[in-house]
Parts: structure tokens; sequence; C-alpha cells
């Protein structure tokens, strides 16, 4: 394990078995991620409020998911739930552009000055429907889910490449963190990684916040 990473991740890496690089792309102030009141509380293991009722993915989770897409090596990746821009903060260092959608305008527009003021840019930001992926762009390598769907929305399986990784936490009272992926032929297998805690993905048009 790198020692230049700081002890919250160092002790992360100890209990989540995921690539260095992943913890290394984690390396970020994840304080200016959550709303000032949670300044201190920024760097533990849970997940934290971002407004809106909504929060930011506990940073297990964050690197469970980044691992499990990261395996198809992918260029372009589409996340669906935005949210404070943490986990597209953390892709656009592994990957060269990420592609995120959220549905709430507020959230969307702060995640996007947020992540300017870190000087990152490798990505593009939308505020639609995450059920129905980003078809401009499409196909993507790989796709991230981080709110709870009922069932993986077909638009995002379409909108994967062969040979791509999706990963989503699917169910409503009970969730599994799923894996599905798409062979060069277009077959779709899928595995679960067990179960997670995820606010729901809720279909329909972009609300202001
Ligand atoms: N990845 C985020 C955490 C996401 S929380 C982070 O790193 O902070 C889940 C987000 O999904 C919320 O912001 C919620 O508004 C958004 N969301 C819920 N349903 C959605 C939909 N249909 N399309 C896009 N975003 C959605």
């Amino acid at each position: 394990m790198s020692s230049r990473l700081p002890p919250w991740l160092r002790e992360l890496g100890e209990t989540v078995q995921v690539d260095p690089a992943v913890l290394e792309a984690m390396d970020l102030p994840r304080e200016r991620f959550v709303d000032s009141s949670f300044g201190s509380s920024a760097l533990t293991a849970r997940a934290l409020p971002i407004g809106g009722g909504q929060t930011i993915s506990k940073p297990s989770t964050v690197a469970r998911m980044t691992d499990a897409i990261m395996k198809c090596r992918p260029a372009t990746v589409l996340e669906i739930g935005t949210g404070s821009g943490y986990q597209t903060a953390v892709l656009s260092r592994l990957v060269e552009k990420v592609y995120t959608v959220e549905r709430i305008r507020n959230i969307h527009l702060d995640a996007i000055r947020r992540l300017y003021k870190l000087e990152i840019y490798n990505f593009k930001a939308l505020c639609g429907d995450g059920c129905l992926g980003w078809k401009t762009y499409a196909p993507f390598d790989a796709v991230m889910v981080t709110a709870a769907a009922p069932a993986v929305p077909p638009a995002l399986l379409e909108q994967l490449a062969p040979g791509g990784l999706l990963v989503i936490p699917v169910g409503t009272e009970r969730q599994e963190l799923m894996v599905y992926s798409k062979d060069p032929g277009g077959q779709i297998t899928s595995r679960s990684l067990g179960g997670v805690n995820f606010v729901p993905l809720i279909p329909g048009e972009a609300v202001g916040s």
C-alpha cells in the first residue's frame, strides 16, 4: 500500500480489496464535496448528506464500485447520479472522460462548480433522467449507477459497449450491488457483489431542488 496515502485511505485499503490506483484516485479533499457543516466528519467512513435528501456514498462503496468497473479498463464512463461530484472526480482521475447525469438541478450545478474548482475538466454533466442514459455520447465503455433501481434501466444496458461493465445497486427494500457484463457478442451476464444501501433512482423529468 502506498505510504503517500492519508490514514483514512490506508485504513480503507486494509478493509477492502481494491487496486491501489483506485485508492490513490480517491485521495481528494472529501470535505469539499459536502456541506461545510460536515467538514470534520467528511474524512470518516460514513455516507454523508449532500442536500436534497441525497448522500455521498461511503468510501468503501466508492472503492468497490470503482474497482469493479475499472476491470474492463474503460476510457469512457457514464455515471448516473452525479450527487456531490465526488465519484465523478474519482473516475476523472482514472479514465479519459466521465459523462455524468443528475436529475436535481441544484445538485447538478453545485457538482460542476466543485469539479471546476478542483481543476477537473475531463467530464460532461447533464441534468436529466439518468434512466435514459445519455444517447448522444453512447456507447460507453462502462456505466456506474449510484442510486438504487428496482431493475436495470434497459437504456443503460443498450448504451454499454461490448466488452463493457455496468455496476448498479438493484432492489427496493433489500439492495444488491450488481455487475452486468456485456461480452463482445452482446450477451449479458450478471453477478452480485453483496448487499448495499443507496438512495432510490427516481425516473422522470429533472427537478429544480
Ligand atoms: N455519486 C454521488 C452520490 C449519488 S447519491 C456522489 O459521489 O456524491 C444519488 C444521486 O442520484 C442523487 O443526487 C440523486 O438526485 C440522483 N438521482 C436519483 N434518480 C436519478 C435519475 N433518474 N437520474 C439522475 N440522477 C438521479
